[in-house]
């Protein structure tokens, strides 16, 4: 027999997360993750699920059917669009400018597919006359796949282009969204994405670990006409949608993160009160006021003006400063998470997040203030 440990119960401080995610939780939904665990198929839950449809669906604006929550983070909501949707051999033009792209190389190859990249330059947003030319050069691509916005640089795509150029080219567009959603416009059936993923712990400021994933028409005729099996059992979403097809019909798939998914609930519900058009409103605003003070600290953006996220603000650490010291004092002195630099950018720049709750004017000032203490 092993001995018990003895240890106490994790009481966290209050942290002010402005990183690259997870961000600050509204006390709503901590609220609502904490009431009664019901049974995944209690009618009660059922209907709520059957609301959390619809609030997703909201989200992404889209009318797709196939639009769940996949009870896993962002990884697997990528994972769930190309699993289900490529079959070996198959090839797809996957987009590159960040760490987030070359992970869907990673998931196209592990697939058996064939990856064609088009690399940017860490920093820029997709160039789409580079993805016109590769769809051009590679008429047998089955899809065309991207990063709307790239957590690792701070870079904004033009998703709405890129979608129009894949269909252009008869190819099913994969987009991944996970920092994009509810901080910067997004629109699904308008703009005509065929496969999305996003993260709860970004700017929905839900807690982390379910990724909302949706699926057009042709997505669905595409993963209907699979000659393979969908290579994950528990991603394939021909078995997942017996429980996301609402009403009575659900059926046990996996027993589904009940409490997580109430938060989920209360975020989306949060989100829909506010108005997507505000909460982008707001983030635009909250860059903005930060930019400004940045701007006086003489600290400068990674992204050209034009493309940056305003949720996501990759800033070059100033010459001569020490970037885990100053990280550190953040996190010691003020319970202040900013991000450190991915990939190519680490030991280069920050990521000062300000997704859904932390995209507030206190948030804004105590970062500058924070910063202006530290760096002196
Ligand atoms: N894609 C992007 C753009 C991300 O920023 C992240 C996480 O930061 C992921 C995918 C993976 O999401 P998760 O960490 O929730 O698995």
């Amino acid at each position: 027999m092993l001995s018990a440990p003895v240890v106490s119960a994790f009481n966290p401080p209050r942290r002010i997360l402005m990183g690259p995610g997870p961000s600050d939780v509204y006390p709503e939904v901590l609220a609502a993750q904490s009431r009664p665990t019901v049974g995944h198929l209690d009618p009660l839950f059922i209907a709520m699920m059957d609301e959390l449809k619809s609030l997703i669906q909201y989200a992404f604006q889209t009318e797709n059917q196939m639009t769940i929550a996949v009870s896993a983070p962002g990884s697997a909501g990528m994972e769930t669009c190309f699993v289900n949707l490529l079959e070996p051999g198959e090839k797809v033009i996957v987009c590159r400018n960040g760490v987030f792209g070359d992970r869907m190389r990673q998931n196209v190859e592990r697939i058996g597919g064939v990856a064609v990249m088009v690399d940017s330059p860490w920093g820029e947003p997709v160039d789409p006359d580079a993805v016109r030319a590769a769809l051009h050069a590679n008429p047998d691509a089955k899809f065309l796949a991207f990063v709307h916005a790239e957590t690792s640089t701070g870079a904004l795509s033009d998703a709405k282009t890129l979608c129009a150029l894949a269909k252009e080219y008869g190819c099913l567009s994969i987009v991944d969204a996970v920092t994009s959603l509810g901080g910067v416009e997004l629109k699904v059936d308008e703009w005509g994405i065929d496969a999305i993923y996003s993260g709860s712990q970004k700017c929905l400021s839900c807690v982390p670990g379910l990724s909302p994933v949706s699926f057009s028409a042709a997505a669905v005729e595409k993963l209907k006409a699979r000659k393979t099996p969908v290579q994950s059992w528990f991603l394939d979403q021909s078995l997942v949608m017996g429980y996301w097809s609402g009403g009575n019909k659900r059926s046990y798939h996996h027993t589904a993160p009940v409490n997580a998914l109430y938060a989920l609930h209360e975020s989306l519900r949060k989100l829909a009160n506010e108005g997507l058009e505000h909460a982008w409103q707001r983030h635009h605003e909250m860059h903005l006021l930060l930019k400004a003070g940045l701007e006086k600290l003489d600290i400068n953006f990674v992204v050209a003006e034009a493309s940056r996220l305003p949720q996501l603000n990759a800033v070059y650490i100033p010459a001569g400063v020490d970037d885990a010291a100053v990280r550190s004092q953040l996190l010691q002195n003020y319970n202040l998470e900013i991000g450190a630099g991915l990939g190519a950018l680490a030991g280069k720049a920050w990521r000062i997040g300000l997704m859904g709750y932390g995209a507030r004017r206190e948030n804004v000032a105590l970062c500058l203030r924070a910063l202006e203490e530290v760096l002196r």
